[in-house]
Order: structure tokens, then sequence, then C-alpha cells
């Protein structure tokens, strides 16, 4: 039988950087448990090859939303990594760390260790395995039309999207060195995985946790097809992200009760928020048809492929060594707010001609088209997920209840006014041919809505489904990422946030698992 003193289920952003943390001091052996398969694969390390893991069952649980009334009856794709290195082996490398006023409900939800300040050091200590990359200089140049555009409007010029507090439109700065990925299971994992006291097993898929009364003390899992137990002498560990922790904690018997006996699971703890308080973020894209050549015709040409690929494995740059998002931006939508409540997106690059379940970003449409793309920062609706059935490889029931509030709504149409905003500015209306989508055809605010409905869709940010709070009947953990009421068992990954951050999630995950791994070795703090 497997034993260790921790055992982490679940080798994604979060898992990778508590693998390293609790295994550098050599005091403990630590048993690290994925469900999916190494990530030496070339579409994972080159960074525009995420366009291939976007429908890869291999290495991506491709969970779907129930479908959602206010999206017009849709059900939305929800990709995540199944790899090591989890949704950061399969994302699109973003890296910022958001706003000062995201953590604001944090110290409230935790303690004083989940300060503005606390939170700021360990994002600081993030950054010196995982950075934001500059490349702005391999970006195609009609991001100078955007944020030229961004500046004719009233933006600042904003030089590092990536810090804290970031306020303007610039280039995006993305998690690579030497134009490969860096995600955390390149930075943290394998520099650990050189260590005799850890022990890293792949394509192995914990189904669920057994205790010894209320004590968390073995995971079950399955491996090629049969069933195994790995006992931990000290914690158990959930770093399964934000769909599969809420998850197996319901599969284990903690979650609200009605779910867990309607699918004949025996409650061992009831606690009503296990899978509640769901956040993502939404986005809505406009999609234009550029008079001047984009990506498109670069990727979508033969010559342009051989010239692209020469360039990457030459000098490891040009654009296949960055994201599609390569230039955007926090701004405020509205005067008079404390901080930018919307985050922009350039990409000089369509596909929307390609047939649904694939998005081969090497395989553009034919015509040169851009999008610009608006995304809400801080959402107030909330959803939930639970499972749909007790067998542990079932998908659970998704339910991102999008646009519940009306604060939702109006931000969501003030993004699309925005871009609108954007594209009649002079830098930019020289080069647009015409607006594809939504169109001129589209211009009332129930037109636009009728719109956001028909096409907005996630930037893939799910959080907050085992929230960190002090009431056990709300939350899930408390203030040392302990699920209330058993012992032994903690959750640290992207489901533990009290409330969703205003940019991408991976930069604040880092953050929570660096703090997660100071708690579980009982060490108080930075500074
Ligand atoms: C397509 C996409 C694009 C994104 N783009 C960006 C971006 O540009 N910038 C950014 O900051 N963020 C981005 N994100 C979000 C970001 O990657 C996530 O917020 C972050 O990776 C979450 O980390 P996590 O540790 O909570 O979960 P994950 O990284 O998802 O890790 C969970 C791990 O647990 C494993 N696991 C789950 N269940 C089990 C089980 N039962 N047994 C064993 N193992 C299990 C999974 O396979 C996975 O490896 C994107 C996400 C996606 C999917």
């Amino acid at each position: 039988m497997l034993e260790a003193d921790y055992i982490i289920v679940g080798a994604g952003t979060a898992g990778c950087v508590l693998a390293d943390r609790l295994t550098a001091c050599g005091r403990f052996t630590v048993l690290v448990l994925e469900a999916g398969p190494s990530d030496r694969r070339l579409p994972i390390q080159v960074p525009i090859g995420y366009g291939m893991s976007f429908f890869n069952p291999t290495v991506n649980w491709m969970y779907r939303t129930e479908p959602e009334p206010a999206l017009a009856d849709r059900s939305g794709y929800w990709p995540r990594g199944k790899v090591l290195g989890g949704s950061g082996s399969i994302n699109a490398m973003v890296h910022v760390e958001g706003q000062p006023v995201d953590f604001a409900d944090w110290e409230k939800a935790g303690d004083s260790g989940w300060s503005l300040e606390a939170l700021s050091s360990y994002l600081d200590r993030a950054s010196e395995r995982i950075q934001g990359n500059d490349v702005s200089r391999d970006t195609h140049p009609l991001c100078v039309n955007f944020l030229a555009a961004g500046q004719q409007v009233g933006f600042h010029s904003e030089a590092d999207l990536s810090r804290l507090g970031a306020d303007g439109v610039g280039y995006f700065r993305i998690a690579t060195r030497n134009g490969l990925r860096l995600s955390s299971a390149r930075a943290y994992l394998r520099p650990a995985m050189r260590r005799s006291n850890l022990s890293v097993h792949v394509d192995v898929h914990a189904n669920r946790i057994g205790f010894d009364g209320l004590r968390a003390c073995e995971v079950h899992f399955s491996r090629a097809g049969s069933v195994h137990v790995a006992r931990a002498r000290r914690e158990i560990i959930l770093c399964a992200g934000s769909i599969n922790s809420p998850k197996l904690l319901q599969l284990s018997g903690i979650g609200p009760a009605s779910t867990l006996k309607a699918n004949g699971i025996d409650v061992l703890r009831e606690r009503s928020g296990v899978g509640r308080n769901l956040q993502d973020h939404l986005c809505i894209d406009h999609l234009y048809r550029s008079r001047l050549p984009t990506l498109n015709q670069q990727f979508g040409s033969i010559s342009g492929k051989i010239f692209a690929g020469l360039r990457y494995l030459l000098f490891r740059s040009g654009p296949l060594a960055l994201s599609v998002n390569q230039a955007g931006g926090f701004v405020r939508s509205r005067p008079g707010l404390a901080a930018p409540n919307m985050q922009l997106y350039f990409s000089p690059l369509s596909y929307t001609r390609t047939p649904p379940g694939t998005r081969p970003l090497m395989r553009p449409d034919i015509f040169p088209g851009f999008l610009l793309s608006a995304q809400p920062c801080r959402p107030t609706s909330r959803g939930f997920l639970e499972i749909a059935s007790a067998d542990p490889a079932a998908a659970p029931r998704i339910v991102p209840n999008s646009l519940a509030t009306d604060h939702d709504v109006s931000e969501l149409l003030e993004g699309s006014r925005l871009l609108r905003q954007l594209a009649a500015t002079p830098a930019l209306r020289d080069v647009i041919e015409t607006e594809l989508m939504p169109g001129s055809g589209i211009q009332s605010d129930a037109e636009m809505f009728a719109d956001i409905q028909k096409r907005a869709t996630t930037v893939y940010h799910p959080v907050s489904t085992c929230r960190m709070g002090h009431d056990p009947d709300t939350d899930v953990v408390d203030q040392s990422l302990c699920v209330h009421g058993v012992e032994r068992l903690r959750v640290v990954d992207a489901s533990i946030f009290p409330s969703i951050p205003s940019g991408n999630t991976n930069a604040p995950t880092l953050m929570v698992a660096e703090k997660g791994a100071d708690l579980i070795l009982g060490k108080s703090g930075l500074r």
C-alpha cells in the first residue's frame, strides 16, 4: 500500500507548488496523485500549442455546464487541465496578479494572515518562480493600434499589466521562459522530483477520501481499472481544482445532505457550502475584418507557417512563443470608479469559422481578422455544482448562474459599448474594414444584450466552490484551509478563493498555494 506523510490530490497549478514546498525541508514524505498524464508533450510546452489542448480529452476534463437560461440556453464549454501542471498546462499563460481591491474580502474571510500585505508577499514569493515574461517585442504590429486606441479613449498606458494594481492598457506578460510554457509543473514540480521524499503518480484517479471517524486518513483511487488505497500519516490535501475538489468532498460524504442522499452517499458531515458560491468571468468578443494582415494570414499560409516555425526553432520567438491574447488592459468602463472594473483583450487573430469542438489556432479564418474582448472584473453572480452520480468518473452538474444580477448585466453591456468606443477611435477605425460580430445592425441596449446572451463565453476562471470563511454552514474551509468539521483534510487551490479576483486566476492560485504551504508547515508567514 502507498503511504506518505502528506498526500496531495491533483498536480495542477496549486498542487505542484505544494509538492515542492512540503518536500524542501526533507522532514516529510509526500505522495502526489494526478489523474492525467505527464506534461512532456509539444502542445503543452510550445506556448501556442494550447489551441490543441483545448479539446484534447487526454489532457483535459472537457466539462460542460447545464444550459444557461440567461445565455440563450447554451451549455458552456469548461476545459480544465488533466495533466501535470493542471489547467496551468493548458491555459493561455496571461500572468496577472489582480487589483488590491480584490483581496479586501479575503482578510475578512480568513484572518490577518490573509491581509493584502501578507498576500502580496506571497505573490512576490510565487513570482520568484513564475513571472510574467515581457514578450512585447514579438507581438503583432496591430497591438500598437489597440494601445493607441486605448489612450485615445482616455486610458493610461500601463507598462506592466502583471503587477498588482495594474491600471491602463498595455502588453500582457505571459508565463513562459526561453520560449516554453512556464507552468508550476515546470517551475516547482520538476526540480522537486529529484528529491527522494517526493513520489508523483500520474494516470491515477482519486475516487474518494476515507476517514477514521472524522479524521481523513486515506485516498481511494483507480489506476488502470483497479482500485487501490493510499494512506496519509499526517494530512490529505485536495488540490483538484474548482470543479473536482468540491466533487471529491461530496463523493466522500461532505456536502449538502440532500445532494449526497439523492446520490446514495452516506453523510459524514453536512456542509451545504461544498460546491456553492461558484464564480467565473464572462467575456464578450467583437470580431473585426481587418484591412491589414493579421496572424490569420501568417498561420493560414504554408509559407507563413514555415517562417513562424523556423523563427521559433531558431530563436524561440515569434507568434508560436506567445499567447493569442497579446495586449489588453485593466480599465474603468465608467467614470468615478476607485479601481478598474473591466479587463480588455486584443487578439490579432480570429478563428470563428472552425467547426464546433475544434480550436486550431494555427488554422484561423481565411480573411484578415482580429478580436477585441471585454470581461467585467468582479461579477457578483454565484452558481453551484454538485455530483450527479456516485460514480467518481461521472462529470458533476455545473450551474454557473451567469448574469443573475443587474450589476453583471449592466457591466457586460458597458463592456460591449466600450469595445465599440475603442473601434471608433482614429487608431482603429481605419484598419477596420467591417465589424463582423455583433455587426452594425446591433445598436440598442436590447439588441446588444441579446447578442451577449447569444455569444458571451467564459474565460475559464471558475473559483470559490470550497470557499474560505468562518461559517461552517456556508463556507467550506477555515483560515488555515482545513475543511470545517473534519480533521487532517485541507483544500488548497482556486476553489478556496473567497471571491473572484479581477483578472486571470493562475497567479492568485500560486499565491494561495504558497500561503497554504506555510500554513501546513506551521510557518507564520513571510513578514
Ligand atoms: C483554457 C484555459 C485558459 C486559461 N487561461 C488563463 C490565463 O491565460 N491566465 C491565468 O491566469 N489563468 C488562466 N486560466 C485559469 C488558471 O489556469 C486556473 O485558475 C488555475 O490553473 C487553477 O489552478 P488549480 O490548482 O486550482 O487547478 P488545476 O490547475 O486545474 O489543477 C487541478 C489538478 O487536479 C487534477 N485532478 C482533478 N481531479 C482529480 C482526481 N479525482 N484525482 C487526481 N487528480 C485530479 C487535475 O487533473 C489537475 O491536474 C485558464 C484556464 C483554462 C482551462
